[in-house]
C-alpha cells in the first residue's frame, strides 16, 4: 500500500462506507494528486484507522467510497504528549512538523515566563494543518491533538501522564536516556487499544529556557527534571531529540527479549 496516496479525514465525515469529501479535499486529490474517479487511495480518521478509499464522482462533485480497512501498526507503544513553550518566529510549526514525524500523540502549546511569542486562534488552526500533513506524510494512524496553548503553571497542574520530565538545559539532572531505559517495556501484543499504553509527558522551554520558578513548580508537580546532553539545544531541537529517545527507548522493546537477532 505505500504506493497509493493518503488523505486525513474527520470520523465525522463518513457516513455509510462513504467518505463525504470537503471541497479542499476533492481538490487535493484531484487538482493536485491528479486521482481521477476509480482511482485508490488510502484515508485515515485520525483516531487510528486506515481504509483503502476509492474515487467516486457525482453530479455535485467528488465522494470516496471504503473498501476495506487496513490493518498497520505505525505508532509507537507509548502515549507521547510534548508540552513545548512556544518558541518565536514560526518555529513552532517545525515542532509540530517534526513531532508528528517522531510519533508524539499531543501537543500543548505552553507559555512561560520567557515566552515571547503571543499565540492566535489563526496558529492553532495552523498548527492542526500541519500536524493531518505529517501524520499523512509519515503514514501514522493517528493525527495528533495539537490542544489550545495554556500557561505553563496550569499545564503542570493538570499533567496527568504517569512519567512526567522537564528538559532543563543546565545543571546535574539525570539524562532522559537513563530515565526512559529504566521505564518497564509493554509487553506485547502492542498494537493500541490492545493494552493500556505507558504515558508520558515531556516539557520543552523556549530560547530563554525556564525559569527557576517554573522548574521548582513542575517538580511539585512530579516531573523530573533532566538533561539532553551537555550541548544547549535550540527550543525547535530539544523536543526532537527527546522524542528520538523515546521511540528509541520503547521502539527497539517491541520484539521478545530472545529476539537478539531481531532486535
Ligand atoms: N537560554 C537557555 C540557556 O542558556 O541555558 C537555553 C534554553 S534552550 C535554547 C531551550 C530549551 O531547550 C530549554 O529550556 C530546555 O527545555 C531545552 N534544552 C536545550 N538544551 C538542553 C539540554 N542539553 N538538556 C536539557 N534540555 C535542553
Amino acid at each position: 500500500m505505500a504506493q497509493l496516496q493518503r488523505l486525513a479525514v474527520t470520523a465525522a465525515q463518513i457516513l455509510a462506507n462513504q467518505i463525504d469529501l470537503t471541497r479542499e479535499q476533492q481538490h487535493y486529490l484531484n487538482r493536485v494528486l491528479r486521482l481521477q474517479a476509480g482511482d485508490r487511495f488510502i484515508a485515515m480518521d485520525g483516531r487510528g484507522h486506515w481504509w483503502l478509499a476509492i474515487l467516486e464522482a457525482q453530479e455535485t462533485g467528488l465522494f470516496a467510497s471504503l473498501t476495506e480497512e487496513i490493518a498497520a501498526n505505525m505508532e509507537l507503544p507509548v502515549a507521547v504528549t510534548l508540552m513545548a513553550a512556544l518558541p518565536k518566529g514560526n518555529g513552532f510549526d517545525e515542532v509540530v512538523r517534526q513531532a508528528t514525524e517522531l510519533g508524539v500523540t499531543s501537543i500543548v502549546p505552553v507559555t512561560s515566563d520567557r515566552t515571547l511569542l503571543k499565540p492566535s486562534a489563526p496558529k492553532v488552526d495552523r498548527w492542526r494543518r500541519i500536524a493531518a500533513e505529517a501524520a499523512e506524510q509519515s503514514e501514522r494512524q493517528i493525527v495528533p491533538a495539537v490542544l489550545e496553548p495554556v500557561p505553563f503553571d496550569l499545564a503542570v497542574k493538570d499533567c496527568s501522564q504517569k512519567h512526567r520530565f522537564i528538559c532543563v538545559s543546565r545543571g546535574e539532572n539525570r539524562h532522559l536516556w537513563d530515565c526512559l531505559s529504566g521505564l518497564e517495556p509493554p509487553q506485547p501484543p502492542l498494537a493500541r487499544g490492545e493494552q493500556e499504553v505507558e504515558s508520558i509527558a515531556i516539557a520543552v522551554g523556549p530560547e530563554g529556557g525556564w525559569t527557576d520558578g517554573e522548574v521548582q513548580r513542575a517538580i511539585e508537580f512530579g516531573f523530573e527534571p533532566v538533561s539532553l546532553g551537555s550541548r544547549i539545544l535550540r527550543a525547535v531541537t530539544a523536543p526532537m531529540v527527546a522524542l528520538s529517545l523515546v521511540g528509541a527507548a520503547f521502539e527497539k522493546c517491541q520484539f521478545p527479549k530472545n529476539s537478539s537477532e531481531i532486535c
